[in-house]
């Protein structure tokens, strides 16, 4: 349970056989993924195609939420390997996010754009609803809400899926994007205030790497704040609009992690930051929603080691898992708002025992995590 959450495993999980190159086994306790999971469930339905994994790791705080995710996965092993890893992971952000909540994961195996299918969708809701209650199933890459609201036909362990009035107090369809860049301004907020020691963010440079769903919506509140923003992405159309709309800077994407600014915004990619790019980072805080954002766990430490304070990416994106929570419990935009505001407590706790101890964020993090989840 030690190991920190972003930590890549690579080494050879089984042998392989050279003709077929599927592993000839796929273990499961001895994975290196596995994590004391309570439950992992594999569906198959030969009529609609369905192969899918339900984890779920931990349910100490409640049921087990996270995304179901459908990826054209290379093998068996693969699609294991992520469901076990990203299981582990929604534990660790809900328990942060002060949800009543455990962390679980499904993946359907097939290309979202060639397998996907009516059928398909409603089988995975009989799946859903076969866990009784303990796995409650999100949108994640490639599946989206109507795909969602398929399943729920047969299940009501589904969640994200009801239009409701969302943070900024308008209409969403269930999109978590909006609070997922409010909770990330927030989280962003209480690291200028404890590494600059100052409130306001008005001529604040910073550098937003992605300006898509969350970053473009981040860039809109920080450019509402005063901040100066720097931004890229690889679609270009992204880029025009925040430099027309937001008054943004476009910078080429080999530039952003090294431009000499205050705050570093990663909201496109994971391992963005690894032993490539950490030396050339200038800002002096990280602050972003992608998930992943540490190549590897060693990269918490050298961070440190540079005075960059980071502000771990499961703590800072958690405001898209909030919204969803309250779908369950009864969504009022206000509460929803307020608890996300709460993602700065967490993150200045986090901070302060950094400092306290001398240890890492990102470390911090897990153990505080650990903290709360491992006590019933
Ligand atoms: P998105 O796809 O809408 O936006 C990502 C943007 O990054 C796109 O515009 C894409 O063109 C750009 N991009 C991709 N590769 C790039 C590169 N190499 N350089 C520059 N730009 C690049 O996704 P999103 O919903 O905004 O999510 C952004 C990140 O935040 C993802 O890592 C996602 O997993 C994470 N996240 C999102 C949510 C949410 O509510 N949407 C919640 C938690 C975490």
């Amino acid at each position: 349970m030690n190991a920190p959450i972003n930590s890549t495993i690579n080494q050879p999980l089984t042998d392989t056989n050279e003709q077929n190159k599927e592993p000839m086994n796929m273990s499961v306790f001895s994975h290196p993924e596995f994590d004391n999971h309570e439950q992992l469930t594999f569906f198959s339905d030969e009529k609609s195609g369905l192969k899918a994994i339900i984890a779920v790791h931990n349910t100490n705080l409640g049921p087990a939420l996270g995304g179901c995710r459908m990826w054209h996965y290379a093998s068996d092993e693969e699609a294991l390997r992520d469901v076990l890893r990203l299981s582990r992971g929604m534990t660790y952000k809900s328990a942060l996010a002060n949800l009543k909540l455990g962390g679980g994961k499904s993946v359907i195996i097939g290309d979202p754009r060639q397998h996907k299918s009516e059928a398909l969708l409603e089988m995975m809701g009989r799946c859903l609803e076969r866990t009784g209650g303990q796995y409650i199933a999100a949108e994640d890459s490639g599946t989206s809400v109507p795909d969602l609201q398929v399943m729920s036909r047969f299940t009501n362990n589904v969640a994200g899926i009801t239009e409701r009035t969302g943070i900024d107090g308008l209409p969403c369809n269930g999109d978590p994007s909006p609070a997922t860049a409010y909770g990330c301004f927030v989280g962003l907020k209480a690291a200028v205030k404890h590494q600059f020691g100052r409130d306001d963010l008005s001529g604040l440079k910073v550098a937003i790497q992605g300006v898509g769903n969350v970053g473009y919506r981040l860039a809109k509140h920080l450019r509402q704040a005063g901040a100066e923003l720097f931004v890229t992405d690889i679609h270009e159309e992204q880029v025009r609009l925040a430099v027309t709309e937001l008054g943004a800077t476009a910078v080429a994407q080999e530039e952003i992690l090294g431009l000499d600014v205050d705050v570093l915004s990663p909201c496109a990619l994971g391992a963005v930051l690894n032993d490539f790019s950490i030396p050339q980072i200038k800002a002096k805080v990280i602050a972003g929603a992608a998930n992943n954002q540490l190549a590897l766990a060693k990269h918490d430490q050298l961070l440190q080691q540079r005075g960059i304070l980071y502000a771990p990416d499961y703590v800072i994106n958690a405001g898209g898992i909030i919204d969803i929570y309250y779908e369950r419990v009864g969504h009022e935009h206000t509460k929803v708002r307020a608890h996300i505001d709460t993602i700065a407590d967490t993150l200045q706790e986090i901070f302060r025992r950094a400092d306290d101890s001398g240890r890492p964020t990102g470390e911090i993090a897990n153990t505080l995590a650990e903290e709360r989840f491992m006590t019933r």
